[in-house]
């Protein structure tokens, strides 16, 4: 594999800082990734060179905008090769992309009685989402459980779908565990049910590479700031035939077709889904983190990224009283852990003043923190930027950290 880690590394100048007069180690990629040169430039260039608001007026300024804007979400789809870009909607976030399906899809399908199979290991906008939905509707959240090692217990969903299931809401890669889940298996087994698949790809896009027609996903969503592009953008997938059956999710510009105090139509898809301006100098720009990963590969991503886990996990393995919560054989670059008698809240402030950053506490997955029964976890969480030496400093750091602690 040719890797250039260097280059990468030159890529994000902020890597270079020093924090506390020590080098920062950024090992908080899982909350939000830094940005490299290519994504700065071009949110620079937007502003410098042809801003303007998009699919309205016929000048310059907004002609160029519109079609950069536009051919991002060309370049989106292909990244997780959708079969069209009507098929890619542009929102603000993953959140935001989940809240869209809850709103819309549930509006459309979701009747009282109805099930939503949500699992265990979900992030907090995985749940609460599908939550405020079924109360609403009057529907039930049903939980597919996880084992002790961190995985999905697949074989419980042939049992768990009934006919009220409409959907199952799972993520691609968990941001507690790493747990790679197996969501093909998992969509073919409900698509065999007649019950499609909302698949949250947040933590996953940026590791390891995505084919959502291979996957056969319903929904697939994903967030630009965890993938080194600009916050306040996400993507939303979907499959033209449900989009095409989904009510609007929001009313405004845009998203009309005709407008008249009696009755409005509608724009087609992806339209139809992005009421008012949307973050044009974001959508932008991410282009350019789109490019650089296709550039560097997500193959070569997972393979050097998987490098730093095993190196990290066997590391820390070595320190006595650590448990490392999700050991499946598939993981992404992800390492949660906690050290017997020592708070991680404790632990990560420590390790801060060491120049690490990482991220203690519940990591927004509540049910998961119950399931083990700890209030957090310290996690750890890889990017294509980090490197063996930056375990080593947080090994050391680590170290120091127990040595005081204890
Ligand atoms: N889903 C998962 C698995 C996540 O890890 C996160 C963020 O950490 C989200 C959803 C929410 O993403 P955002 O805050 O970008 O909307």
């Amino acid at each position: 594999m040719h890797f250039d880690i260097d280059k990468i590394r030159n890529y994000f100048p902020v890597l270079r800082l020093e924090i506390y007069n020590k080098p920062l180690v950024y090992l908080d990629n899982a909350a939000s990734t830094q940005k490299p040169l290519q994504v700065l430039m071009a949110y620079e260039k937007i502003h410098n060179d042809y801003y303007g608001n998009i699919h309205r007026a016929a000048h310059y300024m907004a002609d160029r905008a519109t079609s950069d804007f536009e051919a991002v979400r060309k370049k989106a789809g292909n990244f997780i090769n959708a079969s069209s870009e009507k098929e890619i909607i542009f929102t603000k976030g993953t959140t935001e992309s989940i809240n869209l399906v809850a709103s819309s899809f549930g509006e459309q399908f979701i009747r009282p009685g109805d099930e939503i199979i949500v699992t265990e290991m979900e992030h907090h906008s995985n749940i609460v989402p599908w939550q405020l939905l079924t109360i609403r509707k009057g529907a039930k959240i049903i939980k597919l459980p996880i084992s002790d090692i961190g995985e999905l217990q697949t074989g419980l969903i042939p049992e768990l779908i009934n006919a009220k299931t409409k959907l199952i809401a799972v993520t691609h890669v968990s941001n507690v565990l790493g747990t790679i889940n197996p969501v093909k298996q998992i969509i073919e087994t409900a698509h065999a049910r007649g019950v499609p698949v909302f698949v949250d790809g947040a933590q996953a896009v940026q590791h390891l590479p995505v084919d959502v027609q291979d996957l056969d996903a319903d929904f697939y969503a994903f967030s630009a700031h965890k993938m080194y592009g600009p916050n306040g953008v996400g993507v939303l997938y979907g499959k033209e035939k449900w989009l095409e059956q989904m009510p609007p999710y929001q009313g405004g510009g845009e998203m009309i077709s005709e407008v008249t105090f009696e009755k409005t139509t509608f724009s087609e898809i992806p339209f139809k889904f992005e009421a008012g301006t949307p973050n044009i100098t974001g959508v932008i720009s991410f282009g350019a983190a789109i490019d650089l990963l296709t550039e560097i590969g997500l193959a070569n991503i997972a393979e050097w990224e998987n490098s730093l886990l095993l190196y990290a996990t066997e590391m820390l393995k070595s320190i006595k009283g650590l448990n490392i919560y999700g050991e499946s054989g598939k993981k992404s670059g992800v390492i949660s852990f906690n050290i017997k008698e020592i708070h991680p809240y404790d632990l990560g402030m420590l390790l801060d003043k060491s120049g690490i950053a990482l991220r203690s506490g519940h990591h927004c997955a509540d049910p998961l923190m119950k399931y083990y029964n700890i209030p957090g976890t310290v996690r750890v969480s890889f990017g294509l930027y980090n490197t063996r030496e930056e375990i080593d400093r947080l090994m050391a750091a680590l170290a120091r950290a127990v040595e005081m602690l204890k």
